[in-house]
Order: structure tokens, then C-alpha cells, then sequence
């Protein structure tokens, strides 16, 4: 086999939002040639390098089209993520969702290639087992403001598993906890975005109910390697594994972090809690520990430093 032929060649869908960058970027530091396909819905041209490996392609996941043909493996993000978001679209989020993923697996089984799904901690709902193992089935509510996002990626997953067991598709499905980092928009609508903005621009920080709920929050990098170990893991390997830093941190508590780093005289302000927000969230990584050999190892006040740098140069403060 010459150079070229065995040059891997990923198809990143969403590659143009926040983690898709950032997954892009590594891709093309390992060597690889990669294309993009995005509808820039919440993605941005200017988050992806100007590199000679790489192909954009604009485009809706769901939609039928042609694809290079030496393709070698799919990574398929198309989504939006922040519930501002997906909740402005919700039909069309359950159609990226479902009908993205079949599109998707449909091309994994034409091409014999292996694809991965990113999957989210919202399968869980509004757990009642604390910390969530991939195990629990998970607390969904399948008619309320989120369902678009929570019930569609949990069809998503079905369509994963049941293209591995019917036709032999090698499908890797990974959950993913509250990631953040450099990269995010401003307006992206997430709690770590929003609280840092505010903070940077001498608003008030706006926590949703009492601010007792809780996240876990992973730094883009360290779930860019974990999407990277999961993807490279052998064919009888499908997951679904969960990638997430298990610190757990009430909404007070990233607020009063942000506020230790941006002081803020306007503080914080209390709005009404969206509908079926969950009350905790905490990632159990043991089958990630043990299988892909990974954990996060940036923490949250690290994490958050660098992503204030991020946006103070983003917003010229
Ligand atoms: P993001 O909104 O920044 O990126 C999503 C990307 O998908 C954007 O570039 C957007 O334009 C594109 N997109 C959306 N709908 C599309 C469609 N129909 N066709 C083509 N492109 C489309 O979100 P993100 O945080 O980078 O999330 C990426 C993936 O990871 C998503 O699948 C999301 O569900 C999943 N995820 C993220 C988190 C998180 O905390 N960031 C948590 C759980 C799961
Ligand atoms: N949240 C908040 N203020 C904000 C944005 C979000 O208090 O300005 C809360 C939100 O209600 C939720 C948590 O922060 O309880 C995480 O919200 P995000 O949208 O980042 O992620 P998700 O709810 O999807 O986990």
C-alpha cells in the first residue's frame, strides 16, 4: 500500500462547532486528511484552521450527497448542544438527530468504515442513580422542552446499535458530560459561556433556580483525546462509554469560582428554572478508565482560567 492510499481520511459532521474544531484540529495534527460537513447553524468558518488537508463542506447532515470516496472513518457531531439552541428548532433537532444518524450509518455500512456517535449525558434525564453508569436506562421525560435533543440522540443510539447487530457495522457510542473550553461563542447559551460573559462585560451572573443543581464539567481537550481512544478501539468495542471529568459543582459554586477570577460588583441574579432541568449530573468513567485507559485531567479552576483568556481576547476585555 503507498503513502497515500493508507492516509486516513475522517468525514467530521458539526466539525465546525466546538468540539468539532476542536477534534478537527487534532485530526489534522496526527497526519490525517479530514472533511467537514456543516450546516453552520452554531458553527463558525473562523473556528476552523486554513489547513491543505482539510475540506468544508456546507451542508445538512440529514440531506443525501456525495462523499469522498477514500473516506476512512465518521465522526458524527452535527447537532446543536446548547438547549438555547436546539430548543429554537426542536423538529428539526430530532431530524439531525435521527435522521443524521441514519444518513450517517447508512454511509459507515456502504463504505465498511467505522463510525462514532456522540451521544450525551441527557440519555440519563433526570437521574435517580447517582453517579450515571452507561447500566441505568435513565429518567427522560419524552414530551417536555428538551425531549427534541434527550429523546433524539437516545434514538440515535438505538439506530447505533441496531446497525451493529443487523448489518455488522463497526459503531462506537460515547456519552458526553458538560464539556467546555476556548472555542465556545459567546452567545452559545451554556452556563460556562454565559457566566464568564457576563462576568467579563460587569453583568450579573444569571443562575436558573436556586443554583443547587449540578454539572460535571470536562475540558475540550481532555474530551477530544477520549473521543480520539474511543474511535481507535477495536470492532467488537461499541460502547455506549461515558466521557466526562466527574468534579461535581453546583451552579452556585461555578458562579463563585468565575466571580474569584473575573471580580464582579453586580454578582448574581436568580431566573426561573427552564422546564425539566435536571437536578444533578456526575459522570460514573469507570468503563472508561478501564477500557480506553482515559480520565480528564484538567480541573475545573484550570479549565475555566484559560477559557476567561479565551474570552477576554474574544470580547477585547
Ligand atoms: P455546537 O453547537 O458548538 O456544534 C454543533 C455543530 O453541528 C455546529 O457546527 C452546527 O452548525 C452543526 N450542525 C447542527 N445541526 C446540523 C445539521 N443538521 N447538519 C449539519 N451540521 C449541523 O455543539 P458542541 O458542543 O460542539 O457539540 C458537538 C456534539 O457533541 C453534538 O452532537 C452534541 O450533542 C454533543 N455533546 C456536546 C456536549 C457539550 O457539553 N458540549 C455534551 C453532550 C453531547
Ligand atoms: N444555567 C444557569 N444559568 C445560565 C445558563 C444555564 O444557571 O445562564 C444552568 C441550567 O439551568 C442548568 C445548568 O446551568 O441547570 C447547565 O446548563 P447548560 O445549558 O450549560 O447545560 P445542560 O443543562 O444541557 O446540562
Amino acid at each position: 500500500m503507498n503513502g497515500a492510499a493508507a492516509r486516513k481520511h475522517d468525514l467530521v459532521t458539526g466539525g465546525a462547532g466546538f468540539i468539532g474544531a476542536a477534534l478537527v484540529r487534532h485530526l489534522l495534527d496526527a497526519g490525517h486528511q479530514v472533511t467537514v460537513l456543516d450546516n453552520f447553524f452554531t458553527g463558525r468558518m473562523e473556528n476552523l484552521p486554513d489547513a491543505p488537508g482539510l475540506k468544508i463542506l456546507r451542508g445538512d447532515v440529514i440531506a443525501e450527497r456525495d462523499y469522498p470516496e477514500d473516506l476512512t472513518g465518521i465522526y458524527n457531531l452535527a447537532c446543536p448542544a446548547s438547549p438555547v439552541h436546539y430548543a429554537s428548532d426542536p423538529v428539526h433537532t430530532t431530524k439531525t438527530c435521527v435522521l443524521g444518524a441514519l444518513r450517517m450509518l447508512e454511509l459507515a455500512r456502504q463504505r465498511k468504515i467505522p463510525i462514532l456517535q456522540s451521544s450525551t449525558s441527557e440519555v440519563y434525564g433526570d437521574p435517580f442513580v447517582h453517579p450515571q453508569t452507561e447500566s441505568y436506562f435513565g429518567n427522560v421525560n419524552c414530551t417536555g422542552l428538551r425531549s427534541c435533543y434527550d429523546e433524539g440522540k437516545r434514538c440515535a443510539e438505538t439506530l447505533f446499535f441496531d446497525f451493529r447487530r443487523q448489518y455488522g457495522v463497526d459503531t462506537k457510542v460515547v456519552r458526553i458530560f458538560n464539556t467546555y473550553g476556548p472555542g465556545m461563542l459567546p452567545d452559545d447559551g451554556r452556563v460556562v459561556s454565559n457566566f464568564i460573559v457576563q462576568a467579563l462585560r460587569g453583568n450579573a451572573l444569571t443562575i436558573y433556580g436556586d443554583g443547587s443543581q449540578t454539572r460535571s464539567f470536562c475540558y475540550v481537550s481532555d474530551l477530544v483525546e477520549g473521543l480520539i481512544k474511543m474511535f481507535h478501539t477495536p470492532p467488537e468495542i461499541s460502547g455506549p462509554v461515558n466521557l466526562g471529568n466527574p468534579g461535581e459543582f453546583t451552579m452556585n459554586e461555578l458562579a463563585d469560582l468565575i466571580l474569584a477570577e473575573i471580580p464582579n460588583p453586580a454578582g448574581k441574579i436568580f431566573k426561573p428554572l427552564p422546564s425539566d432541568d435536571p437536578t444533578r449530573r456526575k459522570p460514573d468513567i469507570s468503563r472508561a478508565q478501564s477500557l480506553l485507559h482515559w480520565q480528564p485531567v484538567v480541573p475545573l479552576r484550570e479549565g475555566l482560567k484559560e477559557t476567561i483568556a479565551f474570552f477576554r481576547t474574544t470580547l477585547g476585555r
